[in-house]
C-alpha cells in the first residue's frame, strides 16, 4: 500500500470506525431487530444514516473502482464492529460480493440495472446456488446441482429449488445458480418474481443479516438471454471470482464483531469482583483474555496475508481456504472465551457478545464448512507430492 493510499484509507476507516460505534451501537437493542435480521424499516433507517455521514459502500470508489483488499480489510473490520455495521454502511454479505462479482463479470446493461442499485444501497441482493439437503442438492459439493437451465428461443427457464438463500425474503436483485446442457450458468433476475415462490424462512443459530435464509422453489422461471451473467457453462468459474474475496471480506466484517466482543469482555472482568479482587487479576481469566489477543493478531495477519495475494491478481483460492478457516476457528474460540468470562451475562441479549457467538459458529459452516476446506487442502497437497514423485 503506497503511502497515500495508506493514509487514505485509515482516514475512511476512522470514519467508519466513528459511526458504528456512534450511530449503529446505539441501534442495537432496537425493537425492530427480528430472528431473522434487521426488519426492512431499521435497514432503510441505517442505510440513510450512513448516507448521510459519508460512509455507505465505502470500499466501493465513486468511479466504480474498489479498493484494494488490504484497504478493504482496514475498512471491513471497522464497518463489523457491531453486527449490524455492515448491513448500514452496505458492506454486508451477500450483497458485498454480488457487487464484487457484477463488477468483475457484469457486461455495462447490466452493471447499469442490477449493480448500480447496489452501490446507491437502493436495493438488497441474494445468491441462490445452495439447494436443500432433502433434495440432495447442491451444498458442499456443488457439482450436485439439480437446478436446470434450458433454452426456449431467446429465453432461459430455470426449474429447482434453492436453500439458505441469505436475504432473499425482501431482495429486489438475485443471482441465480443453475446448470444448461453446457455446465453450471447465473442468471441475473429482478425480485419478487412469482416464479421464485419462498417456501418457508427457517429459524437459524444467526440473526443478523435481514430476511434471513430462505428455501425457495422456482418454477418455469423464464430469463431473457442478456439476462445470463456472463457465458452459459462457466458458472462455476464465477462462483471462483465471488467465493475468495467473499469469504476473505466474511472474516474482516467478522474480526471486527470479535474484537468489539473482546472489547466488551475485557470492560466486564476489569469492573467484576469474585473471591476478593477484580476478576482480571484472576489468572484463568486473564489468560483467556490473552489467548483472545493472540488469535485476534493471528486472524489479521492471516487476513492481511490473504488480501496481499489477491491484490497481487492470484486467484488465491488455496490461501483464502487456509485463511477462512483459520479465521473463523480463531474468532470462534475468541467469542467463545469472551462469553465464558462474563459467566451468566454472557450468555443473555444484554450485550452483544452472546449475538457475536451464534453468528461466528455459523460462519464456521457457510463460504465452505472448515472439512470441506481441509479437503481441499489435502487435494492440492496429494496433487503436489504425486507431480513431484513423476517428475
Ligand atoms: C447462515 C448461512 C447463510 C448461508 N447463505 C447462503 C447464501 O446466501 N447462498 C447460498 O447459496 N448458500 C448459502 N449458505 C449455504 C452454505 O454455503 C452451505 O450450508 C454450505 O456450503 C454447506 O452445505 P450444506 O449445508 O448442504 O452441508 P452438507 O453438504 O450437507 O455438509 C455437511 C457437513 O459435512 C461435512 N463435509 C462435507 N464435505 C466434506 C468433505 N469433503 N470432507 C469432510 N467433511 C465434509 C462438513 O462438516 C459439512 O459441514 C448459507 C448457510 C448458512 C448456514
Amino acid at each position: 500500500m503506497s503511502g497515500a493510499g495508506a493514509a487514505r484509507t485509515a482516514e475512511l476507516a476512522a470514519k467508519v470506525e466513528a459511526f458504528v460505534r456512534e450511530i449503529v451501537i446505539p441501534y442495537e437493542q432496537d425493537p425492530r431487530h427480528t430472528s431473522h435480521g434487521p426488519s426492512e424499516a431499521l435497514v432503510v433507517e441505517l442505510k440513510e444514516k450512513a448516507r448521510a455521514a459519508g460512509v455507505l459502500t465505502p470500499h466501493i470508489l465513486p468511479d466504480g473502482s474498489h479498493l484494494t483488499q488490504r484497504e478493504t480489510a482496514m475498512v471491513l473490520k471497522m464497518t463489523g464492529l457491531s453486527p449490524f455495521g455492515p448491513v448500514a454502511c452496505n458492506t454486508a454479505a451477500p450483497d458485498e460480493g454480488n457487487m464484487y462479482l457484477l463488477g468483475k463479470v457484469g457486461s455495462p446493461e447490466q452493471r447499469e440495472r442490477f449493480l448500480r442499485p447496489l452501490i446507491e444501497g437502493r436495493a438488497r441482493s441474494t445468491f441462490f446456488m445452495t439447494e436443500p439437503a432433502a433434495d440432495n442438492g447442491a451444498g458442499s459439493d456443488p457439482s450436485m446441482m439439480l437446478t436446470t437451465a434450458r433454452l426456449d428461443g431467446n429465453h432461459w427457464v430455470v426449474n429447482g429449488r434453492k436453500a439458505f438463500a441469505t436475504g432473499a425474503d425482501g431482495a429486489g436483485i438475485g443471482i441465480v445458480m443453475a446448470k444448461s446442457e453446457d455446465g453450471a450458468c447465473m442468471f441475473l433476475v429482478d425480485l419478487p418474481d412469482p416464479a421464485i415462490r419462498i417456501e418457508r424462512v427457517p429459524q437459524t443459530i444467526d440473526s443478523s443479516m435481514p430476511g434471513g435464509h430462505a428455501i425457495v422453489k422456482i418454477e418455469d422461471l423464464r430469463v431473457p438471454s442478456d439476462q445470463m451473467l456472463g457465458q452459459s457453462g462457466e458458472g462455476f468459474k464465477y462462483a471462483q471470482v465471488r467465493l475468495s474475496p467473499a469469504r476473505l471480506s466474511h472474516c474482516m466484517r467478522w474480526h471486527g464483531a470479535v474484537t468489539r466482543a473482546q472489547e466488551i469482555a475485557t470492560a466486564y472482568v476489569c469492573r467484576r469482583q469474585a473471591f476478593g479482587k477484580l476478576l482480571i487479576d484472576h489468572e484463568g481469566v486473564g489468560f483467556q483474555l490473552a489467548d483472545n489477543l493472540i488469535d485476534l493478531k493471528q486472524a489479521e495477519l492471516m487476513i492481511d496475508w490473504c488480501a496481499s495475494v489477491l491484490d497481487s491478481g492470484a486467484k488465491g483460492i488455496g490461501e483464502s481456504s487456509m485463511t477462512k478457516i483459520a479465521v473463523s476457528e480463531a474468532l470462534f474460540r475468541v467469542a467463545d472465551r469472551c462469553v465464558q468470562v462474563m459467566g451468566g451475562t454472557g450468555l443473555t441479549g444484554d450485550t452483544i457478545v452472546e449475538k457475536v457467538f451464534r453468528e461466528i459458529r455459523a460462519f464456521r459452516v457457510y463460504d465452505g464448512p472448515t472439512e470441506v476446506h481441509k479437503w481441499s487442502l489435502a487435494n492440492r497437497i496429494r496433487k503436489d507430492a504425486l507431480d513431484r514423485v513423476a517428475r
